[in-house]
């Protein structure tokens, strides 16, 4: 038996079948459930269904109602443009397919929000048609049962897996075998731990035999971002006090009071006598790794004691003396309050 033929099978006797969107299986109802459940799991799209359902029980009422209503039955849901989007295409499908939607893969990815695997979906599920699928639960079966090295998201191993998605879709029976894929993967072939004990296509599952199932899919590459340096200033007067300037409003740390900070290349006692006046002495302490979502910046912390009080700088703005002992209420980046406050 190939792939398809046992997959079916299994289907008859486990599949899931009494889903909301399955009772009856209207190509308007596929659609709704097909947005639905993109990123987000078939138990949280239950009741959102069927009170979507219930209030717009056709495309035509869908396409007439308030953007808000819509929005208001998607609250929770998450990802809000889909609800926007669902509320264009049933305009579109009553305006260019006369309320219908069409059983067309091409026409379906004309519409809004309908991308190629929903369209696929819908072909199938809705219709009939041998239209492979290949979403998140069918990227993973797939992968596994192959052994399919790389990151789906990387195009060369996604129009892999199109292909051979489309080399299992058997000619008859495509909407179950759609569903069942599906099933396979959402309640077997699970993404941490696959209980390939129960799976019916265990004998053909190229990780099974490696032992190796959770290495595949592969994950999306970590981006080593780049790591920047600077020094940080911790200058003191004599009273004990440590010179902070606020951020601008805008950029990391926006609008809060930090640390003066100089290239690594330059000499910090240098830059601290030129700006502020004479200095007594001066001293590295450890660095401090600080990690942007972008980039991250290691810092070196150099503490400089003036000779003075030092009051001229309180006359300029954006910039103050700050007592760690006795604390004004400020909003400290990050780091200063690590390196003033531990
Ligand atoms: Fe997934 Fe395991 Fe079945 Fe392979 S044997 S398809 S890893 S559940």
């Amino acid at each position: 038996m190939n792939f398809a033929s046992t997959l079916l099978d299994w289907y008859d006797e486990h599949g899931r079948k009494h889903l909301p969107w399955q009772n009856p299986r209207s190509p308007y109802r596929v659609w709704i459930s097909e947005i639905m459940l993109q990123q987000t799991q078939v138990d949280t799209v239950i009741p959102y269904f069927q009170r979507f359902i219930e209030r717009f029980p056709d495309v035509h009422t869908l396409a007439q109602a308030d953007i808000d209503a819509v929005l208001h039955l998607w609250t929770g849901l998450g990802y809000y443009a889909r609800a926007r989007n669902l509320h264009r295409c049933a305009q579109a499908i009553v305006d260019t397919h006369a309320g219908e939607l069409p059983n067309d893969l091409e026409a379906l990815k004309a519409l809004p929000g309908i991308g190629p695997s929903t369209a696929a979906a819908i072909c199938s599920l809705a219709f009939n048609k041998a239209t492979a699928i290949l979403d998140g639960n069918v990227k993973r079966v797939l992968t596994r049962l192959h052994a399919i090295e790389g990151w789906p998201g990387k195009p060369a191993v996604e129009s892999a897996l199109w292909q051979i998605a489309q080399e299992h879709m058997p000619k008859q029976r495509c909407s179950d075998y759609t569903q069942a894929i599906m099933d396979l993967g959402a309640t077997l072939c699970t993404r941490a731990k696959p209980t390939c004990m129960h799976c019916p296509t265990q004998s053909m599952c190229k990780a099974f035999a490696q032992g190796e199932q959770t290495r595949y899919p592969e994950k999306k590459p970590k981006k080593t971002n780049p790591v920047k340096h600077c020094q940080m200033l911790v200058i003191r007067n004599t009273n004990d006090e440590v010179l902070l300037y606020q951020r601008p409003q805008t950029g990391i740390w926006g609008g809060l009071w930090s640390l003066p900070e100089i290239p690594v290349e330059d000499d910090p006692v240098d830059y601290a006598e030129t700006t502020f006046g004479p200095v007594h002495k001066s001293n590295t302490t450890e660095h401090i790794k600080h990690v942007f979502s972008h980039y991250t910046l290691m810092i070196q912390p150099v503490e400089i004691w003036l000779h003075d009080k030092h009051t001229k700088i309180m006359e300029n703005t954006g910039q103050l003396w700050y007592n760690p002992h006795f604390p004004q209420e400020l909003g400290l980046a990050a780091p200063v309050k690590k390196l003033l406050h531990g």
